[in-house]
């Protein structure tokens, strides 16, 4: 059994190709089969390299690793040449030379008179011997084929003109280089975009005067923004590689895209084994889908407090070098991202959560400074106390901010606010004894020297 996943390379991979890959990709595994991918860059003009690149690193980002591929259409072509020759010798083809103008006039006339705009046929029994390739559709009958997502469909003949599979340079088109790849490729489910289901028929009739055996199809709803118009850049990012820039774990993605049009009862959080265990086409809906950014951040919260250690620093590694944050000196990264988990919903809050750990500042936040940097006495204590401490350890931290309370009198706020201030500079940290471990005795002692400067400085 083989799926297959066939972008063009004309930009980045989109969320809704992700989607279709990663169902391409899990019917594939379910049925213990074979993942193909096909690189469809017949268009030279819209085709970069870059785009190219982009798709095989949200593939391979996500971890959707194709078995077989990828495969460029533009190495094919001698192929398509040598099917389009076939069609042409048994008679299920011919040339057309119809100007531009006849058909835009034809076009004219038959939009005027209501009618759908379609070639007449006029060159069919011509026997021409250049020009474009037309493919020789069925006149009469219905093309029915069975769809796995939206059921059965069933198209008259006469709504069908004869597609053009060859242009006049030689070079085919869309509908038949897909029909021959995935006949070649053995593709025996196709799940794409319901974009391309108008197209199906006209492949299938190709099927048949080839005398090839039909595929399956699935054809995917539309992924919609949050105002029900397809989803687009208006709605925010529709590029893979950009929730892997926000922050996102792969997993949470895939998890978040699976549920795009798929269900099993109530249930939100999926591993990829589940996934491939509950998937089945029959479930996918025939509604549209809507995509929710804030669904899919819960969903990554959830991902990153359950991830292991390890998996968080393994994805963490390109934020941090992508942001520059030099980690050989300061505390355990894995002590600094356990203490993190419970209170990152990306990777991005994450890392920055983590450079007060290895990077000094130089300031406070103004308004959180001019706030709680008032009185100097309790932090002065606190640094004297510290600076004693022999065995940093949380607990010992405790113990002496619990002392300084008790022999000012303060509450715990008195204290606990300006030094979690002193040793962020934003006011951004957890369990301030943790932090104050981690952080680490000389820069511990440090900020809260430099808290003090601040406030002789602002005291009048
Ligand atoms: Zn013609």
């Amino acid at each position: 059994m083989k799926s297959r996943f066939a972008p063009s390379p004309t930009g980045y991979l989109h969320i809704g190709g992700a989607r279709t890959a990663l169902f391409a990709w899990t019917w594939a595994k379910k049925q213990k089969g074979q993942f193909v991918l096909r690189i469809e860059d017949t268009d030279r003009e819209r085709s970069t390299q870059a785009s190219v690149d982009a798709i095989l690193d949200g593939m391979s980002w996500l971890g959707l690793e194709h078995d077989e591929g990828p495969f460029y259409q533009t190495e094919r072509f001698d192929r398509y040449k040598e099917i389009i020759q076939q069609l042409l010798d048994e008679d299920n083809a011919y040339y057309c030379e119809c100007s531009k103008e006849r058909l835009q006039i034809l076009r004219d006339e038959l939009t005027e008179k209501g009618e759908k705009a379609k070639y007449d046929g006029c060159c069919r029994d011509k026997k021409l011997n250049s020009g474009v390739v037309r493919f020789k559709n069925p006149i009469a009958g219905f093309v029915t084929f069975k769809d796995a997502v939206k059921g059965s469909i069933s198209i008259g003949n006469q709504e069908l003109d004869d597609l053009i599979i060859a242009r006049s340079d030689g070079t085919p088109t869309y509908n038949l280089t897909v029909v021959v790849d995935d006949h070649d490729m053995d593709i025996d489910t196709v799940i794409r975009g319901d974009d391309h289901i108008n197209n199906t028929p006209r492949q299938i009739n190709l099927y048949e005067a080839l005398g090839w055996s039909l595929p399956k199809f699935a054809h995917l709803p539309m992924i919609l923004g949050s105002d029900g118009a397809r989803l687009s850049k208006r709605h925010g990012a529709v590029s893979v590689m950009a929730y892997r820039d926000e922050g996102f774990l792969p997993e949470a993605l895939l998890n978040y895209l699976v549920r795009l049009g798929w269900s099993h009862g109530d249930q939100e959080v999926f591993s990829l084994s589940e996934i491939v265990e509950l998937f089945e086409l029959k479930d996918i809906n025939k509604a549209p889908a809507s995509f929710n950014q804030e669904k899919l951040l819960w969903l990554n919260q959830e991902y990153i407090k359950s991830a292991s250690v390890a998996h968080l620093l393994e994805n963490l590694a390109w934020h941090l070098d992508h942001q520059s944050v030099d980690t050989s000196t300061g505390p355990a990264l894995e002590s600094v991202v356990a203490h993190l988990q419970e209170r990152s919903k990306t990777l991005v809050e994450m890392v920055d959560g983590m450079k007060m750990f290895y990077q000094d500042f130089d300031e406070f936040d103004e308004k959180l400074s001019a706030k709680q940097f008032k009185d100097s006495q309790p932090l002065e204590l606190l640094l004297t106390k510290l600076s004693a401490l022999d065995n940093w350890v949380a607990d010992n931290i405790k113990d002496q901010i619990k002392q300084v309370c008790t022999e000012l009198d303060i509450g715990f706020g008195k204290i606990g606010q300006p030094f979690r201030l002193a040793l962020s500079g934003n006011g951004n940290a957890g369990n301030i004894d943790i932090v104050a471990q981690l952080v680490g005795k000389d820069r511990t002692l440090k900020r809260l020297q430099m808290a003090l400067d601040y406030i002789a400085q602002h005291s009048h």
